[in-house]
């Protein structure tokens, strides 16, 4: 009995130490922290994303603004480990301990590289541009403003004490995601992986949900992506021996033939798959909905037909219920105008669902283009991935941290239409996961890889306090969990 009251009391002083503990680092975080720039002078986190922005780095391109990045993260104390230096291979991770100290790393992946500028483009691209508390740029949200989160999120976590934490944590920038040429994170993991001693990624994935989908939703939802679909891109090509005249039609020549064969390919409605992720999906969302649409929302079989109909009208949904494919270029080899060429191309940008078979998958393409002399190549192609899975200790912990950051919000776990470098991980069967925890209205989003690319200020200061909630779990855990540990301590087991 008298065991037990000290135990109950001691459980006591614990809540309330750890209640104290996590107020006082929240104040302390809250607080705009200066970080030292790559001058070596106290700057604004701000004023460093400004200055990032502006050195362009297209993809190949990235070295001068690696070494800016670099410079900062060495300023603030953390340990640079280089894997590789020149223009597009240009990688480094920068951790709280040195690579060799072994502990069991929580990696916080970016890229350096960005899209080229849009033509639309109506501001200089390049400007970092502060306007009404917004900043505007290429890369100010893909990757340079969500890369600049993830590090302000480390250097506020370092402020307090880390010595103990069981697992060190590393910001891991990388060259050419947007291109995913063979220099970027392919390269780090075929050289480095093992320095690297993964244990949870954290990179691209959506931000707050509601804000961009159409509805009355009861709580802000974020989605944590956990699978991702596959490019599978694609040339197709058809030599012909017609080249003669333009005066003279011929019966078949290159550019009819394959224009009548993917007029056949893409008139075809893309079938409707639904597998364990996407039903989930639509069931989580169903759950923060109201009246008739949370029904059928949450028995999306029930009223298939219905769910599928209305799904098609929203392409980007749609795209996590099917393959796509999608005619991104065609050409040919002659731009005369009364000559006709003799090979006629076409690029495809094909994505699979995580479980299609790609092999499969080619062979109903080439039945729908109804001609075997067209050349199918794969230019690029990722395997099958399983779904990272959510009863680990880092999805439940960053589930918790946005919960904590954005009270009466939820998280669900999601698909993400598009891949990006946490695909690498996933295939080695390192828990990966996508999150931008942050507010970005419908205009943010639009503006990614298109015109006038920008992002409310304000997130660089909410995102980073989820991430610094986060870390601030898992540095004062007693040891890091294995997945079996894991999956049972998610359960309250
Ligand atoms: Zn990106």
């Amino acid at each position: 009995m008298h065991f037990k009251r000290r135990f109950f009391i001691l459980r006591v002083m614990k809540i309330f130490l750890s209640t104290l503990f996590t107020c006082c680092s929240l104040l302390v975080c809250s607080q705009s922290m200066k970080i030292t720039g790559a001058d070596g002078l106290p700057a604004d986190i701000e004023k460093v994303l400004q200055d990032y922005i502006r050195i362009p780095s297209v993809s190949g391109q990235e070295r001068e603004a690696g070494e800016y990045l670099k410079q900062v993260c060495l300023n603030n104390g953390l340990h640079i480990a280089d894997f590789g230096n020149e223009d597009g291979m240009y990688n480094f991770a920068a951790s709280i301990f040195p690579l060799p100290s072994d502990k069991p790393n929580i990696i916080f992946l970016n890229h350096l590289d960005v899209v080229p500028e849009s033509e639309a483009e109506e501001t200089e691209p390049y400007s970092g541009r502060i306007e009404n508390g917004t900043i505007y740029g290429r890369g100010t949200i893909d990757n340079k403003g969500a890369a600049m989160i993830q590090l302000y999120g480390i250097l506020q976590t370092m402020q307090n004490a880390f010595d103990h934490s069981p697992y060190n944590i590393t910001f891991l920038s990388v060259s050419c995601e947007e291109t995913q040429c063979s220099g970027g994170m392919a390269y780090v993991k075929e050289h480095f992986m093992d320095q690297l001693n993964a244990a949870v990624v954290f990179g691209e994935g959506p931000s707050e949900l509601t804000g961009l989908m159409e509805g009355d939703f009861e709580h802000p939802i974020f989605g944590i992506s956990v699978v991702h679909k596959r490019p599978l891109w694609l040339t197709l090509e058809l030599a012909s021996k017609t080249n003669g005249h333009g005066s003279i039609t011929p019966n078949t020549y290159a550019n009819k033939e394959m224009i009548a064969a993917l007029n056949k390919l893409v008139q075809k409605k893309q079938k409707a798959i639904f597998n364990e992720t996407n039903i989930k999906f639509l069931k989580d969302i169903g759950e923060h909905h109201h009246g008739i649409k949370k029904m059928v929302l949450k028995h999306p079989m029930l009223f298939k037909p219905f769910v599928i109909a209305e799904l098609r009208k929203h392409p980007e949904l749609f795209s996590l219920f099917s393959n796509t494919i999608t005619l991104t270029n065609i050409y040919s080899n002659s731009d005369a105008v009364n000559k006709l060429s003799s090979l006629a191309g076409a690029y495809l940008d094909c994505r699979l669902l995580p479980d299609t078979d790609e092999k499969e998958f080619l062979d109903k393409m080439r039945k729908k283009l109804k001609n075997d002399d067209i050349k199918i190549s794969v230019i690029n192609s990722l395997p099958k991935n399983k779904p990272s899975q959510v009863e680990t200790i880092y999805y439940k912990n960053m589930s918790l941290a946005i919960q904590e950051k954005y009270p009466n919000s939820v998280t669900i776990d999601m698909m993400m239409p598009n891949v990006n470098d946490l695909g690498l991980f996933r295939v080695a069967n390192i828990p990966a996961y996508g999150t931008l925890p942050i507010f970005c209205d419908k205009e943010e989003v639009r503006s990614v890889h298109g015109k006038n690319e920008h992002l409310h200020l304000e997130s660089l200061h909410s995102g980073a306090e989820v991430f610094y909630i986060f870390l601030n779990k898992m540095v004062n855990q007693n040891g890091p969990a294995l997945p079996q540990e894991a999956q049972t301590q998610a359960a309250g087991l």
